[in-house]
């Protein structure tokens, strides 16, 4: 269920500080992953599909 209108933000990874773009408006304050570090950063999840 992706949109592919969805706008993009670009955005700077805060781990590997490539630029890169997020579907999401970046908030002050708050890192922005790239899709990689995302993966890394994102808190384990038990439940998984
Ligand atoms: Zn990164």
């Amino acid at each position: 269920m992706y949109n592919r209108d969805r706008e993009m933000h670009k955005a700077t990874c805060a781990d590997c500080k490539k630029e890169c773009e997020v579907p999401f408006k970046p908030t002050e304050g708050r890192p922005v992953y790239c899709k990689d570090c995302f993966q890394k950063h994102r808190p384990a999840q038990r439940d998984r599909y």
